[in-house]
């Protein structure tokens, strides 16, 4: 491992100025789960880390104005844990429970999970494989390669690395936002405008400017986060990443026609996926084993699978239609 400073700063003024100061070189660290594993493998090669992990200012869940509030550097478990969350926003609470493993969850925060990075093997593998996020310039060994596990939506000519989180496509689906401190101040970030797609710069996979750290996520109340699910499937049913998640709620009317739907996708795509086309589908429909599935298929338009991924779009489809169902209570 390549050796680097340590810094650790006593308060959030005292981060941002430290990061401010090293520019380009230092990256945050916070439960350290991703980036250290990457820095073991020398795919993240910091100058220096800003360990922001006990920073008062960054642990909390709360309910203000409105909104849940949720602190970046928050560990998962005690935002999955909380009653606001599991009670308004059941969907946000099962992405948490149902990511890593309770070790993981327990050192892990809001804000690393957000922007941790995609588990490509030929991106974690090193040397011997080109790779554009890695190596901008040098090709995607993915792409007609080995690509099982890779997306079918959003990806580009130069990559289709699949966004592994499942925090951000709850998210998603509920519009949340992003507070965030730099060195220009303070803003407010869309989760929806927070990951890029690849398209040829597949190594910028953020807004963030250098030095700057998400402070806090922000997510409206609303009836219909209520009324919300989180459903992945995995190769097995713990500390597995998403073949296809779907994070989904429904609202129906007196007939039992929908009124308002939220559909997002992970697991599929290379950036947390809003399908507003989908959602579109069913308003004022009632909702059927038909009807999901037919929101399911929009979903999934536009997919470009390779080699070995192309069982995703199926996948995929059937998510969303499943998780239709169960968060209006009729699954069958
Ligand atoms: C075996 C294994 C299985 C996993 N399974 C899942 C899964 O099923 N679902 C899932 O969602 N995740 C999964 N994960 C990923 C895990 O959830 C992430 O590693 C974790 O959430 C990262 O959080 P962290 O606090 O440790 O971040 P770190 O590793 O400290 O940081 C991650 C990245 O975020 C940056 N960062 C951290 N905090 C901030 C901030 N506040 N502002 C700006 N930048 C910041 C860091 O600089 C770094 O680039 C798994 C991980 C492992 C190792
Ligand atoms: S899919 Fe993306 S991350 Fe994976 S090898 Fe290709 S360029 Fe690299």
């Amino acid at each position: 491992m390549r050796p680097f400073d340590y810094h650790r700063p006593e308060n959030l003024p005292q981060a941002l100025a430290t990061l401010r100061d090293a520019g380009d070189a230092a990256l945050p660290l916070a439960g350290g789960t991703t980036l250290y594993d990457l820095m073991k493998i020398g795919v993240e090669t910091p100058d220096a880390v800003v360990d922001i992990h006990r920073l008062p200012e960054l642990d909390h869940v709360g309910v203000a104005g409105g909104e849940l509030v949720i602190g970046a550097g928050t560990r998962m478990a005690r935002a999955a844990a909380h009653p606001a969350v599991m009670r308004d926003f059941p969907a946000v609470s099962q992405s948490l429970w149902r990511a890593a493993s309770q070790q993981l969850r327990n050192m892990a925060t809001i804000g690393g999970n957000l922007l941790q990075r995609t588990r490509c093997t030929y991106f974690r593998g090193g040397a011997p494989f080109p790779c554009n996020k890695r190596d901008p310039g040098s090709g995607c060994a993915a792409i007609g390669g080995r690509d099982g596990g890779h997306a079918v939506l959003g990806v580009s000519d130069d990559c289709i690395a699949t966004y592994p989180g499942d925090l951000a496509v709850a998210l998603i689906a509920f519009d949340a936002v992003v507070d965030v401190a730099g060195p220009a101040g303070a803003r407010t970030v869309p989760i929806a405008e927070l990951h890029r797609s690849p398209g040829d710069t597949p190594h910028l996979e953020h807004t963030l400017n250098p030095g700057e750290l998400i402070t806090r996520v922000r997510v409206p109340f609303s009836d219909i986060a209520r009324e919300s699910t989180f459903l992945k499937v995995r190769p097995r049913e713990s500390y597995a990443f998403a073949l296809a998640s779907a994070a989904v709620g429904v609202l129906r009317g007196f007939d039992g026609e929908v009124r308002e739907c939220r559909i997002a996708l992970g697991g599929v795509a290379t950036r947390p996926w809003r399908a507003t086309e989908a959602e579109r589908v069913l308003a004022g429909r009632p909702l059927t084993a038909e009807s999901a599935r037919e929101a399911g298929d929009v979903a999934m338009r536009g997919a470009r699978p390779g080699r070995d991924n192309a069982y995703k779009v199926e996948l995929g489809a059937r998510t969303v239609a499943e998780a239709l169902l169960r968060a209006a209570g009729s699954e069958r």
